[in-house]
């Protein structure tokens, strides 16, 4: 059981509790049971748990399609194969999880693996098969082949198709897309729903019983970064603003092998091939994993961005490479169509030449403080999928876990709200919260340069490496920036977005600080050894950041 949370976080006049100004009596009202914001794989799964008595609805920033679910590539992890066992998935797990992970949390989690995959198979997923049984991938850190993948390397495609199209059938769901949460309504110490705005109705209020929260990363506060666009961590931000614990904001996980061409999207090459047997060399053709871990490419991810970014320094250039030469020309087109397809569009023909990779931001470890049923601290406000900190992943998630987190999160918070939810009584009453006007002072603020600037220095003083003095520094500039952005408003998603990177960028940086110790994906080359005596805890986010 986790401890209450304070009605909203004490915000500097500089932060105010809500992003933009409202008063009860010139927003439209909406009344739902249970509210989901977000609709990637948690959000999905957690609509699609909900009880069909109530009426819920799931409100999504842009179209329902974007979302980090969407574009995963390996698969999601599961123990299928009748070889393997539970106990070697928890202890993969464990292992990565640089000895901070809720240990009964990834037990519950691995054992209903085999559970949710067969959910999505019945809902219509497709997963890829091989005489008659689900193809199993091998990813690193992974001691067995237990990943299952669709269409070779676009999972998130396919499980997202099948999700859409059962939830869309559920009569009782309604689906707003093109809605950006601006900010959860609290009152009394409970959740009640939450702040909204489109382009066509502009701001209302939904009044929720029960609020689920599955609004994904934070990776575009980083300038090289796996993510979509809509990943700026407005989840996190407005869950801090309301009051809502969250915890490990330091455990910023970097892909160790994302496309590096100049021009091109930053697209990730799944660590599966990897698994099937790819090698990393730097420039000179140099095999150079051996070099830092026995287990070479298939350490886990934190080990090999590390050695590419060591190596990369040695060799004085800008990436490393993939090369799949040495493997089946028929194999390797057959099992990564969209990664072959993405290079060849740069002249890289993946069967014959070496393919530029660098480390980018692509999953965000902390969050908002969940327990097993994925209850925040916040009354009422629940959070499932990338937002959340369950404790599945400790300091370094396990490739694959996190499709699962979200499959077996959403479904824990669309039961339990649903319960909750129900034993309440209508009550179709808005209560008398408002949010004055602010001053619009000042000039007009060029947004595109400060996301930009943010973006670039986050990369450069928070990344990958940290010591005391860049992330001192970065938290100068920042500060800076939070003055004159923070204390503005914004009419439109821009300004909204930027306010939120700021805020996250302020969280990861205050933790990144305070954990003097190198664990798991958070390296501080100025204390870089794992300290068990001080540090073998989770971080909560301070209430004054
Ligand atoms: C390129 C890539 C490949 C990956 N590959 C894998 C993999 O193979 N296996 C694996 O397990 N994991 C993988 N991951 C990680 C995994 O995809 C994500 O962690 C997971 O999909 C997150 O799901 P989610 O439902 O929590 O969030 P998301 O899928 O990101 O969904 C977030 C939702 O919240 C909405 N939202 C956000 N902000 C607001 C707002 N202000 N108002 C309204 N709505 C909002 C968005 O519109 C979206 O609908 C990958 C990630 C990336 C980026």
């Amino acid at each position: 059981m986790l401890s209450a949370a304070s009605d909203s976080h004490s915000m500097t006049p500089a932060s105010p509790r809500y992003l933009v100004a409202f008063h009860p009596k010139r927003v439209p009202h909406h009344f739902v049971d249970v509210l989901i914001i977000g609709g990637g794989i948690a959000g999905l799964r957690a609509a699609l748990a909900t009880d069909p008595r109530l009426s819920v609805l799931v409100v999504t920033k842009d179209e329902l399609k974007q979302s980090n679910s969407q574009y995963a590539q390996g698969g999601i992890a599961g123990v299928i194969d009748p070889a393997d066992r539970f106990e070697d998935h928890v202890t993969d797990t464990l292992k990565a999880g640089g000895a901070l992970c809720d240990r009964a949390v990834v037990e519950m989690v691995v054992r209903e693996a085999p559970r949710r995959i067969c959910e999505l198979i019945e809902w219509g997923t497709h997963f890829d098969q091989q005489q008659g049984h689900l193809q199993l991938g091998r990813e690193g850190g992974h001691s067995r082949h237990r990943v299952v993948h669709a269409l070779g390397d676009a999972t998130g495609k396919e499980i997202i198709r099948a999700t859409i199209h059962r939830v869309r059938q559920l009569p009782h769901v309604a689906i707003w897309e093109n809605t950006f949460t601006l900010d959860l309504l609290t009152h009394d110490g409970l959740c009640r729903g939450a702040l909204v705005a489109d382009e066509s109705s502009g701001r209302s209020a939904i009044w929720a019983k029960q609020t689920i929260l599955c609004t994904g990363g934070v990776g575009q506060i980083y300038r090289e970064t796996t993510n979509p666009d809509v990943a700026t961590g407005d989840g996190h931000a407005l869950a801090y603003r309301a009051g809502a614990e969250l915890r490990d904001m330091e455990f910023m996980q970097f892909h160790p092998t994302v496309l590096y061409i100049a021009g091109s999207s930053r697209s990730l090459i799944t660590e599966a091939m990897r698994g099937e047997g790819a090698h990393l060399v730097d420039r000179t053709g140099y095999r150079f994993m051996p070099d830092y871990d026995e287990r070479a490419e298939l350490a886990p991810r934190d080990v090999v961005t590390r050695a590419i970014v060591m190596q990369m320094a040695k060799t004085r250039h800008p990436s490393v490479y993939l090369d799949v030469t040495r493997l089946d020309a028929d194999v390797v087109r057959e099992r990564f169509p969209g990664i072959a397809q993405t290079c060849s569009e740069f002249g890289i023909d993946i069967t014959k030449d070496q393919i530029p990779v660098r480390p980018g931001a692509h999953y965000m470890i902390g969050g908002v403080t969940v327990d097993q049923i994925g209850r925040s601290t916040l009354p009422r406000l629940w959070a499932a999928g990338e937002v959340s900190s369950s404790g599945l992943h400790g300091a370094n998630r396990l490739a694959s876990n996190s499709l699962l987190e979200g499959l077996v999160y959403g479904a824990h918070s669309g039961e339990h709200a649903s319960a909750a939810a129900l034993e309440m009584a209508d009550d179709f009453r808005a209560e008398p919260l408002e949010n004055p006007p602010r001053d619009a002072d000042g000039e007009p603020l060029d947004l595109a340069d400060i996301r930009n600037s943010l973006k670039s220095l986050m990369w450069r003083f928070a990344g990958v490496e940290r010591t005391q003095d860049r992330l001192t520094e970065a938290r100068a500039s920042i500060e800076h920036w939070c003055r004159y952005v923070l204390s503005r408003q914004f009419d439109a998603p821009e300004g909204w977005e930027l306010q939120n990177m700021l805020t996250v960028a302020q969280m990861v940086i205050a933790a990144a600080l305070a954990r003097q110790e190198s664990r798991g994906v958070h390296l501080r080359t100025d204390f870089p050894k794992t300290d068990d005596e001080h540090w073998q805890r989770h971080l909560a986010v301070p209430a004054a950041i």
